[in-house]
This record gives C-alpha cells, structure tokens and sequence, in this order.
C-alpha cells in the first residue's frame, strides 16, 4: 500500500530503562486508536515473551533477507550482534486497520522513521532523571548480566545527548506525570492535521 499523508506514526524512544515501556503501554491503554508496532528482534525471548506479540522473533539469516528485500522501515543493530528493525508490513498492518503505529524503539532508529515520515510522525524522547537512576531502575529489571547492564548504561549516554532531536521530550522523574505528558502531546497530534514544524 503506497504511504498516506495522513498515515501518521508515534514513536516513543530513550535510552533503555528510561520507563519509555511503561509510558507506551500506558497511551495504548488510553488510546484505543494506537496499535503497538511488533518490531522483528534476532535475541532470544525472555520468559513471559511472545513471538508475533512482543517481538517478530527472527533468526539472523531471516532477518538479514529482509533487509536485503528492502522490508525494513528502519533497523539496528542494538546491541552487539542483536539487530531490531521495524518492518514496512507492520506499519502498513495497522494503517490498514484505521489505527496508528506506536514504535518502542531506540533512538537511532527513531531518528530513521522521523526522517522518512518529517510531516506525520510524532516522536517523543522519555528523558530518566539520572545515568546512575537508569543503572538502579536496570540492576532491579533483573533482566541484564552484569556486562550487558554496561553496555546499556553507555549506550544510555550517548542516547541522552540526541534529544533534541525530537519533537517532545518527556522527563520522566515521576511516571503519572510523564504519563500526563505523554498523554497531551498524543490528544494533540492526533487531532492535528500534521506536524507544524518549527520555523
Ligand atoms: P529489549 O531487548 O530490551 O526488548 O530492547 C532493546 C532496545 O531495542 C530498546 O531500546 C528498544 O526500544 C529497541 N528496539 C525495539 N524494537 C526496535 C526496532 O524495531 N528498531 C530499533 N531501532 N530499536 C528497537
């Protein structure tokens, strides 16, 4: 399906730990319109973890000819030999069905959609208060070893220093409130014809 103008995107992205999970899950919940965009992701489930639901799960051959068939919106290599990538038919899945994507991803491949997609695409940066919270708010995920906590914790700085980037940052101190933001900029921007852009 050839991209509609008002085929519009939103994009939640920070640096991982930042609480831009809990903030997406959140808008879903009050935004029936929204649909999570399903990203593909060659790391292994965790437990609890849904293939088709929280990730397409795919190995790395898989993912590797859909980038060679041009199948990606955008796609990464998040962290050392991991690649995440949106992939075109899920976009188009939720247009299709008069919904608007919602994308968790980094801030690389934020950076990607809202350069392909300037006039309808509404991203926001979840900001965390601190590096050393992020670290905290990691360790008691209970998810990462103590070397991918550093990777994270690294990657996370060098995230933070592309913020401006985006149309809305969202400090997220106290989660209702980063919610509440959250939640007027989407009531805005769906309402919104398109972006007005900054002149
Ligand atoms: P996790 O492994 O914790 O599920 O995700 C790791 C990071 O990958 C998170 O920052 C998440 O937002 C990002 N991510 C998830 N899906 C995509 C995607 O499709 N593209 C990009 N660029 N990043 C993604």
């Amino acid at each position: 399906m050839p991209f509609q103008p008002n085929n519009k995107i939103i994009i939640i992205t920070a640096p991982s730990g930042a609480g831009k999970t809990s903030i997406t899950r959140f808008l879903l919940r009050e935004f029936p319109q929204l649909s999570f965009s399903v990203s593909a992701a060659t790391r292994s489930a965790r437990t609890n973890e849904k293939n088709g639901v929280d990730y397409y799960f795919l190995s790395t051959d898989d993912f590797t000819r859909k980038i060679q068939h041009n199948e990606f919106v955008e796609w990464e290599m998040v962290y050392e030999g991991k690649y995440y990538g949106t992939l075109r038919s899920e976009l188009e899945r939720i247009w299709n069905n008069h919904q608007v994507p919602v994308l968790d991803i980094d801030v690389k491949g934020a950076i990607h959609v809202q350069q392909q997609y300037p006039d309808t695409t509404l991203s926001i940066f979840v900001e965390p208060p601190s590096v050393e919270e992020l670290k905290r708010r990691l360790s008691s995920r209970g998810t990462e070893t103590e070397e991918s906590l550093q990777a994270r914790v690294n990657k996370a700085s060098y995230e933070i220093s592309f913020k401006h980037h985006f149309r809305k940052i969202i400090l997220n101190d106290q989660l209702d409130k980063a919610c509440r933001a959250a939640k007027e900029a989407v009531q805005e921007f769906l309402k919104a014809e398109g972006i007005r852009h900054k002149a």
